[in-house]
């Protein structure tokens, strides 16, 4: 379980975050939603540990994660998929899967996590040579998230994985992101496709101006009118 209580951050003297608090157990999609500038990538910059809380805590499963340095915090079973992917573009594809295993207890395990990517993303399989930067928008998408998942994390951060995609490669993308959650994995996701995220995802949380203004299960937010007025104010 992550827990995010009451959390302050932000840059220089600008604060973004205002006191949020929110709750992500394992098996569990859950989409942060909200206008530009309203908080939701400082969020997961934050639990990441790219960004220090300044006040308020953050833990998993009863560890404290604020104040680590990001790798610790990596160690401790979070993953960011930043905004951008972040793929080595000049490495390939099986590179990039050895990157994302370097987290993983053993050798042994790194065959295994890399079988499990394969089956998950079968398009890798006769393309583990090629370069990262030769993939498409969605492949580097997922060739992102298939990394981030060899490191075994406890939770996984999504920052806007749709974004610059074309529409249909987003649906391909959504249905992958509506199957990564696990007994023992949990998926915090940040979105501008506010309604494909919410078909995917457990529960949301609505930001603005850097606090969370509305939260419920995705199928009561589906209807609700207020999540277009968050935006819209
Ligand atoms: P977007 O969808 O536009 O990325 P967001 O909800 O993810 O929006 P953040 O990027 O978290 O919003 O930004 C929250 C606030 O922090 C905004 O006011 C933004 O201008 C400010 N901000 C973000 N990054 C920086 C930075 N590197 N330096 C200074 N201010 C920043």
């Amino acid at each position: 379980m992550l827990s995010i209580d009451r959390i302050e951050s932000g840059y220089g003297l600008v604060p973004a975050l205002r006191g949020v608090s929110l709750r992500v157990a394992p098996g569990e999609i859950v989409a942060v939603l909200g206008p530009n500038g309203a908080g939701k990538s400082t969020l997961l910059r934050t639990v990441s540990g790219l960004l220090a809380t300044r006040s308020g805590a953050i833990s998993l499963n009863g560890r404290r994660l604020d104040g680590l340095p990001a790798h610790k915090i990596a160690r401790l079973g979070v993953a960011h998929v930043v905004e951008g992917r972040g793929i080595l573009p000049n490495l390939t594809i099986r590179d990039n899967l050895r990157l994302g295993s370097f987290l993983r207890a053993s050798r042994a395990g790194e065959q295994e996590g890399l079988d499990a990517a394969l089956d998950r993303f079968p398009w890798m399989r006769p393309r583990l040579g090629d370069l990262g930067g030769r993939l498409s928008g969605g492949q580097q998408q997922m060739l992102a998230i298939a990394r981030a998942l060899l490191g075994e994390p406890k939770v996984l951060l999504l920052d806007e994985p749709s974004l610059g995609l074309a529409p249909k490669i987003i649906d391909e993308l959504f249905e992958v992101i509506g199957r990564l959650a696990t007994d023992d994995r949990a998926v915090l996701i940040v979105e501008q496709q506010v309604h494909r995220c919410l078909r995917v995802a457990t529960r949301g949380y609505v930001l603005q101006r850097g606090r969370v203004v509305l939260s419920d299960s995705a199928e009561a937010l589906r209807g609700d009118e207020r999540i277009e007025r968050a935006y819209l104010s």
